[in-house]
């Protein structure tokens, strides 16, 4: 049996502390039960740690977890792992055996099946890099898909184009010195509590980059907006495409300032900005 909760709040399972009740939310702790539960409620929402998500204030129907799905394994420099493991995690356990590829991903808060749907990258490098394989379910059969099939580009997949589940991947990693690989985990976990506001919720930075020399982060500073805020929704005073609960904001707050935001940066700049985040 998948574990069940009722009016589970969403604020409690994301990262920017947002989000009415769940009127039914779902863990289930096997790939069976997952299938189960996504026939059962085939418009579910999806969750995996909720770091890349913004919920309604009114709440959403029914929400189902990734988190149960936790298995991993090595094989060699392979790494399987199932959807709902941190990729901090993976980043660590990697780290031990000596195994390289994942290193510049450190510090990305969400599970391995999010950072695929999105293609999750940090630093230059992205998981696209490493991925070798996905196992996912399309709405009626799971399938086992080559990285040739995976459709990745800058934060995209073929999983985010036709809302399919991941359910488990392979990465292929490169055998290194481990203390080599835990070092350079080490600058870029340095690297982002210096640069980004991580002692308060958010959800990393709210803007897909529109183009690879555009930095939305640095215009939007240029337009002298860093701590504008709406209600308790503020653009970070340390990142400026980060946008900020600096408390009880809402997910209307939020809406309201990445809206104001985007039409100051079109107005100045002429760029068209879309949310990375994905709004509920
Ligand atoms: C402080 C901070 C820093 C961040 N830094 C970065 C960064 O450097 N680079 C970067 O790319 N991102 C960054 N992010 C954003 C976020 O951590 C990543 O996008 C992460 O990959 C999201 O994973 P998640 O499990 O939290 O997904 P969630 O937020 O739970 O979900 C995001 C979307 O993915 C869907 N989803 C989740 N799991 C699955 C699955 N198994 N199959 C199909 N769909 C699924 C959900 O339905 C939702 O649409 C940052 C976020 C924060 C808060």
């Amino acid at each position: 049996m998948c574990r069940q909760f009722f009016d589970e709040p969403l604020s409690l399972h994301t990262s920017f502390r947002i989000g009415g009740p769940a009127r039914l939310f779902l863990v289930p702790k096997s790939v069976e039960q997952m299938l189960c539960a996504l026939k059962l409620y085939p418009g579910a929402k999806l969750l995996g740690k909720g770091t890349n998500v913004l919920a309604p204030d009114e709440g959403v129907d029914v929400v189902i977890s990734t988190l149960g799905l936790s298995n991993f394994l090595f094989d060699g420099d392979l790494l399987i792992s199932e959807a709902g493991v941190l990729l901090s995690k993976l980043c660590v356990e990697s780290a031990e055996r000596g195994l390289s590829g994942l290193e510049l991903l450190y510090g990305i808060p969400g599970t391995i099946g999010g950072a695929i749907l999105m293609n999750a990258g940090a630093y230059g490098a992205q998981i696209a890099d490493v991925v070798e394989w996905v196992e996912c379910f399309d709405g009626e059969q799971m399938r086992i898909l080559h990285r040739s099939q995976l459709e990745f580009s800058y934060r995209d997949s073929v999983f985010k184009k036709r809302n399919w589940l991941v359910l488990r991947a392979c990465l292929r990693l490169t055998k290194s010195d481990p203390e080599a690989v835990r070092s350079k985990m080490e600058k870029i976990m340095k690297k982002r509590l210096e640069t980004q506001p991580l002692d308060l919720p958010s959800a990393g930075s709210f803007f897909k980059r529109p183009h690879s020399n555009f930095y939305v982060g640095k215009a939007i500073e240029q337009l002298g907006l860093k701590g504008f805020r709406i209600g308790d929704a503020q653009i970070s005073t340390k990142h400026a495409g980060f946008i900020v609960n600096l408390g009880s904001a809402t997910a209307k707050d939020v809406i309201a300032l990445a809206q104001t935001v985007k039409q100051l940066v079109e107005k100045h700049f002429n760029v068209v900005l879309e949310p990375e985040v994905d709004i509920w």
